[in-house]
């Protein structure tokens, strides 16, 4: 983390977990445990459904919404999708771009994660751009050439002004759900390397703004590790952030003096 020049993000994503009255249970204890985190973001990325009532549960207490996704256009003929300016109506802050489930069961592309980051941003959203290698091109040792793609691709067009409202979360693919982490070191590279990356495209002083998570079974036993690693100024959580004790560790170890 590097407080001195940009915001540490603590974000859960849902995924298709919780029902309303289970956010509604959730929100109670997470408010019980929670004290007001003072040097970092709280995020709950949760699902469509659940969206009009989080943002009421959370309004006292310093969590702010996300969606886990957004359609590209901004209305028209597309069953099923939800825009980007519809979720900004909801009071919704966030939304996660191109996460790897999604690129594996719903055909997201680089093509298409590019497209909902401007839809994002266009509505006055900040997107949270997942990128992250699967454990053949990292076993190949293709993971910086693979990452340093996936970020030019996301970022292709996106002016300089609008970069301070972009996030990214490193996961890699064979560390999200399955109990495996990154060590910090490897957390720590990747994340220095997409900084790098947008550094190259947009000079130092953007770069040192935008804020890159880590993603990938992230827990309260291995947080502080990967939070100390320079370029890791938060963590994207799935399953921790679904018990609301569990959540509560990680955003502690976020917010130490
Ligand atoms: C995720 O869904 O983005 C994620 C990192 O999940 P988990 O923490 O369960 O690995």
């Amino acid at each position: 983390m590097n407080r001195r020049y940009r915001k540490t993000i603590i974000a859960g994503n849902w995924k298709m977990n919780k029902t309303l009255s289970e956010t509604r249970i959730f929100a109670d204890e997470l408010k019980s445990l929670m004290g007001r985190p003072k040097w970092c973001e709280v995020v709950l990325c949760v699902p469509y459904v659940n969206i009009q009532a989080a943002t009421r549960l959370f309004k006292d207490c310093r969590v702010s919404i996300g969606a886990e996704n957004c359609h590209y256009e901004s209305s028209g003929a597309y069953t099923g999708e939800v825009s980007a300016e519809m979720l900004k109506e909801l009071g919704v802050k966030y939304v996660v771009i191109g996460h790897s489930e999604r690129r594996q069961y719903y055909n997201e592309t680089d093509f298409t994660v590019n497209k909902k980051v401007h839809a994002a941003l266009e509505a006055g959203l900040r997107p949270i751009v997942c990128v992250g290698e699967s454990l053949e091109q990292r076993e190949l040792g293709v993971t910086l050439e693979l990452i340093t793609y996936q970020v030019k691709c996301a970022l292709s067009r996106v002016p300089a002004e609008k970069m301070r409202h972009v996030v990214f979360a490193y996961e890699p693919i064979w560390a999200i759900g399955t109990g495996k982490t990154a060590t910090a070191q490897e957390a720590g590279e990747v994340c220095e390397t997409i900084r790098t990356v947008i550094r190259k495209l947009y000079g130092a002083r953007v770069a040192r703004a935008v804020t890159v998570q880590y993603g990938g079974s992230m827990n309260p036993k291995n947080a502080q590790e990967l939070l100390a690693q320079p370029d890791v100024d938060g963590g994207l959580i799935g399953g921790a952030s679904l018990k609301p004790d569990q959540f509560v560790e990680i955003i502690n170890a976020a917010n130490q003096e």
